[in-house]
């Protein structure tokens, strides 16, 4: 079966920085865990990140994959740079899907971690950016298809052709 990576938050695990949860209650979602094929994982946490925690974005406009290399950093609303936690906290997930075999993750949309469509610019004012945080970058770098939340049935759809062999 098909395994997927799914945002820890997600599944109703109480790891948001808030203390809380953004628990999906959607068919596919539940689905997808009465088949046993879901591996969770909170990057931020995973990166030694406590619950909870202030609010972090990643500075100065920029995307994940500038993290990555180094040239961006994530802060948090005190002001405390997190870079070093969510560059972990990806690389854990990341050695946590290529053990599983995880080709399709899905996580939650507008995290400076986890966000794939969205993130938010660094001015902790709610202003959106069309760019990805440093989880979900790491993880289409290595060749994992990621999806939001919002987009339960395209992963599906993903998951069935590669069970197929449809696609690869
Ligand atoms: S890092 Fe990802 S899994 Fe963890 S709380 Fe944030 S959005 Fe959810």
């Amino acid at each position: 079966m098909e395994p997927v990576l799914v945002s820890a938050c997600l599944l109703g695990e109480a790891v948001r920085f808030d203390g809380g949860d953004m628990r999906s209650d959607h068919a596919i979602m539940q689905r997808w865990l009465q088949e046993g094929r879901v591996v969770s994982v909170c990057p931020e946490v995973a990166g030694g990140l406590p619950v909870p925690r202030p609010r972090a974005e990643i500075a100065g406009g920029a995307g994940g994959a500038k993290v990555l290399a180094g040239i961006g950093r994530a802060v948090d609303s005190s002001g405390r740079d997190v870079s070093a936690h969510l560059v972990g906290g990806a690389q854990r997930a990341l050695a946590k899907a290529q053990e599983r075999g995880v080709r399709v993750a899905v996580l939650k949309e507008g995290s400076p971690s986890c966000g794939s469509g969205f993130i938010f610019d660094g001015s902790f004012s709610n202003t959106r950016l069309n760019d990805m945080g440093v989880t979900a970058t790491l993880l289409a770098q290595n060749g994992v298809h990621v999806f939001s939340e919002n987009h339960l049935a395209e992963a599906d759809a993903l998951l069935q052709a590669l069970e197929c062999g449809h696609t690869k």
